[in-house]
C-alpha cells in the first residue's frame, strides 16, 4: 500500500476519534482508504489518484458525481431558507417533490412520507402498516414477515424483519415480537450463472401460505421484502415469486412492502423495480439514489388505499404518530428535485436497460476464473460470488475489494460475494475497466 503515503499519514492523526460503521475499525486504521473528491464516474483519493466508482458510493449516486445542478440547487435552497419545522408546518418543495415522486412510482401509489434514510423508511413502513390495520379495525394485525437475508436497515424494525445473521444476533433478546421470516431465493445448485431472473425457486414463495395458516391471517400486517436483495450479495427474484407473493398477500389481506432502497431510481431499468418486474406493493421504501446520495434522505411511496384508511380519524386528530425533525428538509429535496430533473432529462433509467446487455456479456466474461461459483445480474448491478478461502468466510472477498481498489476501481464485498452497481451515466469502456480490474485482482488473489 505503498501509495497511500503522505496524505495518510497526514491523516492518521485524526484517525482516532471516528468509530466507522459497519467496519473492522482497527484494520481500516492500519491501511486507510480515505476518499477526497467525486466527479462523473470517478473518485480521487486523498493523494488525488483516480478510482473508478463500480458501485455508486454505497448504491447511491446513479447520476454520477459532481453534478453540478445539485450542488447549485442545494446552495439556492440553503441561501432561501435553511430549514423549516416540519410538524405542524410545511414548505412547498417537500409537497412538489411528493408529486414527483407519486408520478413516477407505480399507479395508485400517490402518497409519500418523507424519512431521512433507508433505515427509517423502513421503520415508517412497518409502523404505516400497523397504523393502517387499527384504523380499520383490525388492530390484531401486527405480526411481520421478512425474509432471510433480507437487508432492511438498522433499525430495532429493520433488524427484526431482515434475515442477516451478524446483523441481529447481538441484538437478539430485543428484536421486535411476532416476525417470521420467508426462506431466501438464493439456489447456487439449480441456478448458478443464469442471466437475469432465476427459472426456478417461485415455488419459495409458497411457504407464505404455510405461515399464514400457523398464525391467522388476522394476525398478520405485513410482508416485506427487497425485489433484489442487494447487501446479502444480489439475490434475485426468481421468475413469478414476487407476482405470487403479490397474489397471496392480497387474497388474505396482508400489506406487501418492498423494499427499493437499492433497487429504486433506475438500478434495475424502471424507475422502481416493481414496474420493471411488474408487480405493484402497497408501499416501497426508498433513500439512496433519491437525490443522488449528496444529502441524507429516505421516502416511503404508499398505495392511495392506506392514506385514505388512516385519514379516517375525527377532523383535526394526527392520523399518524410519527416523524421526524428532518422529514422533508427543504435542502435535501431541493437536491432530489434536481437528481428527478437530471434522471428525467438524461433519460437515465432507460439508459440502464440499453446497457444491460453489455453490462451482462462482461460480467458473464468472468466466468472460469479461480473460486468463482456463481454471477447474478439485472439492470447495472451485478453479484459475483466466490467460496471461502480457507482462512475464512469473507476473506477472499475483502482481498479482491482491497486489491481493485488499490488498481483504481471501486467495488464492494459482502462476505465473499463482490457487488457491481456503477452509477447508471457508466460506458461501455468503463464497464470493460471494472471487469478487467476485478478479473486481475480474483487472479491475484487466488
Ligand atoms: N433497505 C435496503 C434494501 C438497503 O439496501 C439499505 C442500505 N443498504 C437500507 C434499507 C438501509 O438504508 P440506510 O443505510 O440509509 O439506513
Amino acid at each position: 500500500m505503498e501509495d497511500f503515503n503522505k496524505a495518510d499519514q497526514v491523516a492518521t492523526g485524526t484517525l482516532e476519534h471516528y468509530w466507522m460503521p459497519f467496519t473492522a475499525n482497527r484494520q481500516f486504521k492500519q491501511s486507510p482508504r480515505l476518499l477526497a473528491q467525486a466527479e462523473g464516474m470517478y473518485y480521487k483519493d486523498v493523494n488525488g489518484r483516480p478510482v473508478l466508482d463500480g458501485t455508486a458510493g454505497l448504491w447511491c449516486c446513479n447520476a454520477g458525481h459532481g453534478r453540478k445542478a445539485i450542488s447549485e440547487a442545494v446552495s439556492k435552497q440553503i441561501h432561501e431558507m435553511d430549514y423549516a419545522p416540519s410538524f405542524q408546518m410545511g414548505h412547498p418543495l417537500a409537497f412538489e417533490l411528493a408529486e414527483r415522486l407519486a408520478a413516477i412510482a407505480p399507479k395508485g401509489i400517490n402518497k409519500v412520507f418523507f424519512t431521512n434514510s433507508g433505515s427509517e423508511s423502513v421503520d415508517t413502513a412497518l409502523k404505516i402498516a400497523l397504523n393502517y390495520h387499527r384504523a380499520r379495525g383490525e388492530a390484531t394485525r401486527t405480526r411481520f414477515i421478512g425474509r432471510e437475508l433480507g437487508y432492511h436497515g438498522v433499525g430495532f424494525g429493520g433488524i427484526s424483519v431482515g434475515g442477516i445473521g451478524g446483523n441481529r444476533r447481538t441484538f437478539s433478546q430485543q428484536l421486535l415480537q411476532g416476525v417470521d421470516h420467508l426462506p431466501h431465493t438464493l439456489d447456487i445448485q439449480q441456478n448458478a450463472f443464469c442471466k437475469g431472473l432465476p427459472e426456478t425457486g417461485a415455488d419459495k414463495a409458497e411457504v407464505l401460505e404455510q405461515l399464514i395458516t400457523l398464525h391467522g391471517a388476522e394476525n398478520i400486517a405485513a410482508v416485506i421484502v427487497e425485489p433484489m436483495s442487494g447487501s446479502a450479495g444480489v439475490i434475485l427474484p426468481p421468475q413469478g415469486y414476487l407476482k405470487r407473493l403479490r397474489e397471496i398477500t392480497r387474497k388474505h389481506g396482508i400489506l406487501l412492502i418492498f423494499d427499493e432502497v437499492i433497487t429504486g431510481f433506475g438500478r434495475v431499468g424502471d424507475a422502481f423495480a416493481s414496474q420493471r418486474w411488474g408487480v405493484t406493493p402497497d408501499m416501497i421504501t426508498t433513500a439512496k439514489a433519491l437525490n443522488n446520495g449528496t444529502i441524507p434522505m429516505g421516502a416511503v411511496l404508499i398505495d392511495d388505499a392506506i392514506y385514505d384508511a388512516s385519514m379516517d380519524a375525527p377532523e383535526g386528530a394526527i392520523e399518524l404518530y410519527h416523524g421526524y425533525t428532518y422529514s422533508g428538509h427543504p435542502v435535501a429535496a431541493a437536491a432530489a428535485l434536481a437528481t428527478l430533473d437530471i434522471y428525467q432529462q438524461e433519460r437515465l433509467f432507460e439508459r440502464t436497460k440499453s446497457l444491460e446487455g453489455y453490462f451482462e456479456q462482461a460480467v458473464h466474461s468472468l466466468k472460469g476464473l479461480p473460486n468463482l461459483i456463481d454471477i447474478r445480474n439485472t439492470g447495472l448491478v451485478a453479484g459475483i460470488q466466490f467460496s471461502p478461502s480457507d482462512k475464512g468466510v469473507g476473506k477472499r472477498g475483502f482481498g479482491i475489494f482491497e486489491t481493485c481498489f488499490k488498481n483504481g476501481t471501486l467495488v464492494r464485498a459482502t462476505a465473499d460475494t463482490i457487488a457491481l452497481s456503477p452509477p447508471l451515466i457508466v460506458d461501455e469502456a468503463q464497464i470493460d475497466q471494472m471487469v478487467n480490474t476485478l478479473s486481475d485482482a480474483i487472479t491475484t488473489v487466488g
